[in-house]
């Protein structure tokens, strides 16, 4: 197998497909904690890195599997009891983490 890495080419249209005009088909993010989904204002974008653990992604441009939270202390409670977090990016979140993020 090659490392080399693929360019991923998406289709012509990208996320403007059909669907782009249906009214309501309006790109949401699921809290892990809550289960709501919501637009991405109040999010925080966690990322996977890729020695395993798992940091916030501030800037939410980062690649990798990412998963969203809101920014609120009872779906950030809800994400660390349930693991729902742990488990939408296959990794332990490190306590560390959880300590940034309920600043
Ligand atoms: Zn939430």
């Amino acid at each position: 197998m090659s490392p080399k890495q693929r360019h991923d080419i998406l289709p012509t249209g990208g996320e403007g497909g059909p669907d782009a005009k249906r009214p309501g088909r309006v790109r949401t993010r699921t809290c892990v904690g809550c289960r709501a989904e919501t637009n991405k204002r109040g999010l925080i974008r966690i990322v996977r890195r890729a020695d395993g653990g798992a940091a916030i992604d501030r800037t939410g441009r980062a690649s990798g599997r990412g998963a969203y939270v809101h920014d609120d202390p009872g779906c950030l409670e809800l994400a660390r009891k349930k693991r729902s977090l742990d488990r939408a990016l296959h990794t332990a979140i490190q306590a560390e983490l959880w300590a940034e993020l309920s600043h």
